[in-house]
């Protein structure tokens, strides 16, 4: 029997796509896909931290990928995950049912022992991870989740205008530790519509922080230990922006 329009048109569509959301090393559908920052080829994460143990360079191109860090250039793509799981049916609760069994068979390797605590670590579950919208906080890579809250008066006039300071839309930021100050000011200006020379101060703990200071700079010296988020304040400068 022939299949539908319709039918023939989505099973197009999941053939085009394949090619982009099939790991080269495992030939399977990527979990925890992860991407090389320098050409964006994309595997499974443990496909290619395994590979680049004993590789410099990237399976797909043969770009080199690194010199000593292997995992520097390897950033996880939440996006393409997301979609992965969307497009495939049943992967995700296969990969959870994967993870769940792999921890009771660790469970069973180290059995309880009668007044001693067990220490079975059970990471979150991955639909949870993926359908909350702060979830990606779990991730552990080179990325790190923020928490940009505003602070201070909620307009400042400007060129005989009032220019509202508003709540960003998505306060839960995930991005790279080597993003500075600099960037997330940017970042603001154009989330939140405010004129240029306009300036934000940015502050983590009561601090102003320097716009070239990065993101793992205040989480080693202010943040570390505390729990993730990391949160940063934002309002307006509250000098007149002269810089000395
Ligand atoms: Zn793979
Ligand atoms: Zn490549």
């Amino acid at each position: 029997m022939n299949p539908t329009c319709a039918e023939e048109a989505l099973k197009i569509r999941i053939r085009d796509i394949n090619p982009h959301i099939v790991c080269s090393l495992c030939a399977g559908y990527f979990i925890d896909a992860t991407t090389i920052t320098e050409c964006l080829h994309t595997f499974c994460k443990t496909c290619i931290v395994k590979y680049l143990q004993t590789s410099k360079h990237c399976p797909q191109c043969n770009l080199k990928v690194h010199e000593t860090h292997p995992l520097f250039h390897l950033r996880a793509d939440r996006t393409l995950q997301d979609i992965v799981y969307k497009l495939v049916p049943h992967l995700l609760e296969n990969e959870e049912k994967r993870r769940e069994d792999f921890n009771k068979s660790r469970g069973v390797v180290t059995p309880k022992k009668p007044g001693k605590k067990t220490e079975i670590h059970t990471p979150p579950k991955l639909s949870t991870i993926i359908n909350t919208p702060d979830g990606h906080k779990f991730a552990q890579d080179e990325h790190i989740c923020l928490c940009l809250e505003r602070l201070g008066p909620q307009e400042r006039s400007h060129c005989g205008q009032r220019v509202p300071l508003r709540q960003l839309e998505k306060k839960f930021v995930r991005c790279s530790i080597r993003v500075l100050i600099s960037h997330l000011k940017a970042m603001l200006h154009k989330k939140l519509s405010v004129p240029p020379d306009l300036k934000f101060d940015i502050l983590c703990d009561d601090e102003v922080q320097a716009e070239e200071t990065s993101l793992k700079q205040i989480y080693l010296m202010t943040w570390y230990g505390k729990e993730i988020p990391m949160v940063l304040f934002y309002r307006f400068a509250t000098d007149d922006d002269k810089v000395s």
